[in-house]
């Protein structure tokens, strides 16, 4: 079976334009030690909003570590799939993150939901986690909710698995299962179950992405409170740890955390717990490189300027379009958003520092570079100017994107 690394992050790179920059910035962790596996994600959602197609993700991850004379392994992501948009996806991707989140809440048939109950009844009462002081009550109703909530959603995962596994062969690919797109965080308790079921479907699920509890919105910092994602998060791997010997899936079965990218609040936990027990993570950035070549662009100041500064007048107009689908995980406070008229007089420092994450900048405006983060679109429909200033700026923006995925992510989590 092909099986993901210890280490490994979700890259986002919705114009197809930074996968070297971004591969720059896995090269430099190696040299400090740290072998990170980059994968290269890019959701259904995000390819008809630019009008790209999954084998453009491929193209990009072959020829970017081609060129780098990278021979460590990289895979490609179909980000977000299910039933519906899986297809296209088959042929060039090797890692899928299986998305169950619209089955959740679904209920099975209720010979499966029984069939499901029978194979846990010794975990009712107390739920032990081996080799752990976590100890868990479980009742039988309880058990029977989260049957009845999660069931339905296992088995679809385990469709869809099939459905690539028959494509593909089942040594070929990545499988991860998703269920971080819904509104209520999965409890420790819950995971553990969902685990069992989707043993029993026999998906060899190497990671899995729960909610967690907390505001993981789109490009900027985690909102809770980062010592009870802490707590939680040590549970869920021990959890984990646990499901994997007690349900026989793989041992390589890690977390993956779909960040929303630029959680630096909780970064260096996440480092210190996988540490403390020596476990793997993945952890799933996305689309800050848009945002990063917003800032580049910026930087370069003259016509790039203008341009960024057009396409936020554009997101201002059209504001609640461009939020629309971003809903469940934006948080934009239209009030603290700057107008036209000011940011029209912004000098290309005022525009990177509002935009940029430097938490402790007073310029840093996180309503203005939530909005920015979904207004993608608006640079998609004037993609030959876009990419001609990307190109025209390419030392300026690949060096933003570098120092995002190096500086502000990997050195937060790994403590380099
Ligand atoms: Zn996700």
């Amino acid at each position: 079976m092909k099986t993901i690394n210890k280490y490994s992050i979700g890259l986002g790179d919705r114009f197809g334009h930074q996968g070297s920059a971004q591969l720059k910035a896995i090269i430099a962790a190696s040299e400090k030690g740290i072998d990170i596996t980059p994968v290269w994600n890019k959701s259904n959602r995000e390819h008809i909003t630019i009008g790209t197609q999954p084998i453009d993700v491929r193209i990009e991850a072959d020829s970017v570590t081609k060129s780098a004379g990278f021979n460590k392994p990289y895979f490609v992501d179909a980000d977000h799939i299910n039933l519906d948009t899986v297809d296209r996806f088959i042929e060039c991707s090797d890692f899928f993150t299986i998305d169950v989140a619209s089955y959740i809440g679904k209920k099975a048939g209720e010979t499966e939901i029984d069939e499901f109950l029978s194979g846990v009844e010794k975990y009712t009462g107390d739920l032990k986690i081996e080799g752990t002081k976590l100890l868990f009550k479980t009742t039988k109703s309880q058990i029977k909710q989260i049957a009845e909530k999660y069931l339905f959603a296992a088995i679809k995962a385990g469709e869809i698995y099939r459905i690539i596994e028959k494509a593909k062969g089942n040594s070929n690919f990545i499988t991860e299962v998703s269920m971080d797109e819904v509104p209520q965080p999965q409890t420790p308790v819950e995971l553990f179950f969902i685990l069992k079921m989707l043993a029993s479907e026999n998906i060899p699920v190497q990671t899995i992405a729960p909610k967690f509890s907390g505001r993981f919105n789109k490009g900027v910092d985690y909102v809770g409170d980062p010592q009870l994602f802490a707590k939680e998060f040590e549970s869920d791997l021990m959890v984990i740890d646990y499901a994997v010997k007690e349900f026989g899936l793989p041992e390589n079965l890690k977390m993956s955390i779909h960040s929303g990218s630029d959680k630096f609040a909780i970064y260096p936990h996440i480092g210190s717990i996988i540490k403390k027990y020596d476990k793997g993570i993945h952890l799933k950035t996305a689309g800050t490189t848009w945002l990063e070549e917003v800032i580049g662009l910026a930087e370069s100041d003259g016509e790039a300027l203008d341009f960024v500064k057009k396409i936020y007048t554009e997101s201002l107009e059209k504001i609640e379009e461009l939020c629309a689908p971003y809903a469940d995980v934006i948080d934009i406070n239209a009030s603290s958003l700057p107008s036209k008229q000011e940011v029209s007089e912004w000098t290309s420092k005022k525009f990177t520092d509002t935009l940029r994450h430097i938490p402790g900048n007073p310029d840093y405006n996180p309503n203005m570079r939530q909005l920015i983060h979904v207004a993608y679109k608006l640079a998609a429909l004037q993609m030959k100017d876009y990419y001609r200033l990307l190109e025209t700026n390419e030392e300026t923006v690949s060096k933003c994107v570098y120092e995002n995925v190096y500086n502000r992510h990997i050195c937060r989590l790994f403590d380099i």
